[in-house]
């Protein structure tokens, strides 16, 4: 009967959101200077309606040119089907099963192309939680705007007439840096609980409040994402973390209590003490990169989350008396074993993950040619790399970290020299054996890449 009810008003919730008539913002409002659109998205949209189609640059792209952020990619939606579109451009693939889209390609640039979806409409499939299984019916403009997630990310720009068409007040939202989901919110969570991390992340991302109704169910339906299959978490949680305000994103997920068990990727980041300033460093310096418009390796960056593990593992194995480097082998073995199907960490970055924890206590053989062997290593750099960060976060010795900087770029005779000014490998380093200790000192330091950090 309350079931009953409640479908009832969402029904009606749901035409109310379809029907009323959208607002058409013109340039001298809206102020989007139509030279900030690429060519290849003009080229589509004119194409599109050169052939009688209405065709608009929608989404993301159009919230941040309203803010003045360079948008990541530019996506286009139109009234046309797939076959309708591909037919019009040289370069043009439909991609995608359940709901097939069009990707056209110009050089290096892919402008994806999607048709008017209806969304959630009461009939469409959902599991026991309410999440929708497939959203894959056309529908119209007006439809395609109630089906996206908040009303900042439902603005159709019109490149021909300089207009913006917004159903759902998009742009005051912008204007008054919020964060609104369109329709209600928790039915909204339900359909897709992905929607609680994308609405913490883009409210980091532009430094935007999320409105009270939209942020309120966040923290009571946030165990809705154990049912969202974890290789689409995994893909929304490497959106946020090469995002370039990762550190943003985590605190606020954190606040917004998105994290314990449910994320096991943040538990990662957040509940290990010692790790956590190494963590939020590599975060931060992923962050810089990111907004110079550099590369991520994304094997760096699960190195960097996991490494922590790996070394209390590396620890243990050696407090139980197995030499230094298989104690490693194994200890990597054993977190890659239990993190990566997990986390859903694809097979590909795991390579990488490895070899740059392997390569952390070779650099601390300075003497024979065991240097020179490491320069040859095909992933030299990043090992390096992570050897600087953990000098950073004051787990390294700084004096270790110049030493590499300046070996790797010495001629032969200043190498030579390098090698024969290294200090001596302390017990336990810079040896494939370990030799049995004697005990130490009390207060002794005992800061080696195998300890825990200093901090
Ligand atoms: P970004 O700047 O990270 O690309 P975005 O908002 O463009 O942010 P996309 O994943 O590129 O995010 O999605 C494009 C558009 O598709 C969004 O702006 C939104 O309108 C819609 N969309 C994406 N994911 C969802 C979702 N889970 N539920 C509803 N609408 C969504
Ligand atoms: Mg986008």
């Amino acid at each position: 009967m309350i079931k009953r009810l409640v479908e009832k008003v969402q029904t009606l919730f749901t035409r109310r959101r379809r029907t009323h008539k959208p607002r058409q913002v013109p340039v001298a409002d809206h102020g989007i200077a139509r030279d900030r659109v690429p060519r290849s998205a003009l080229r589509v949209c004119e194409t599109l309606q050169k052939a009688g189609h209405h065709a608009f640059v929608v989404g993301g792209a159009v919230r941040d040119l309203l803010i003045n952020v360079t948008p990541k990619d530019f996506d286009v939606a139109t009234d046309a089907t797939p076959e309708q579109i591909k037919p019009h451009f040289r370069r043009a693939i439909i991609i995608g099963r359940r709901f097939r889209l069009v990707h056209v390609m110009f050089g290096a640039e892919t402008i994806e192309v999607s048709t008017y979806r209806a969304g959630a409409s009461g009939e469409q499939a959902v599991d026991a939680h309410g999440r929708m299984l497939a959203d894959n019916v056309f529908g119209n403009q007006a439809e395609d705007a109630a089906r996206r997630d908040f009303t900042i990310n439902a603005l159709y720009y019109d490149p021909t007439t300089e207009t913006v068409i917004d159903y759902h007040d998009g742009v005051k939202d912008i204007k008054r840096r919020r964060l609104r989901m369109i329709g209600d919110p928790e039915a909204r969570y339900r359909e897709d609980p992905v929607r609680m991390l994308r609405a913490v992340r883009i409210a980091a991302k532009l430094g935007f409040e999320i409105d009270e109704a939209t942020r309120a169910p966040i923290a009571r339906l946030a165990e809705l994402l154990g049912n969202v299959p974890p290789a689409r978490v995994f893909d929304e949680m490497l959106k946020l973390l090469t995002s370039g305000h990762s550190v943003a994103c985590i605190l606020r997920l954190r606040a917004e209590g998105l994290h314990h068990g449910l994320l096991p990727l943040l538990d990662v980041i957040l509940e290990q003490p010692e790790g956590e300033r190494f963590v939020m460093l590599a975060l931060s310096r992923t962050d810089e990169r990111v907004r110079a418009g550099k590369h991520i390796a994304v094997g760096f960056l699960f190195a960097c989350l996991l490494w922590h593990e790996v070394l209390k593992r590396w620890n243990e194995l050696q407090a139980a008396g197995s030499h230094r480097i298989p104690a490693l082998d194994t200890a990597i073995d054993e977190v890659l074993e239990r993190q990566t199907e997990k986390l859903a960490i694809q097979r590909r970055f795991v390579a990488d993950m490895r070899d740059i924890w392997m390569m952390q206590p070779r650099f601390e053989r300075r003497s024979g040619r065991a240097p020179y062997a490491l320069l040859s290593h095909l992933r030299l750099r990043a090992g390096y790399d992570f050897l600087a960060l953990r000098g950073a976060a004051e787990e390294a010795p700084a004096e270790l970290v110049s030493w590499w900087h300046d070996f790797m770029h010495a001629d032969e005779n200043a190498r030579a020299a390098l090698l024969a000014g290294a200090p001596a490998p302390r017990q336990g380093e810079g040896t494939k054996r370990r030799r049995r200790r004697r005990p130490k000192p009390a207060g002794a330091p005992t800061a080696t890449a195998g300890d825990a950090p200093a901090s």
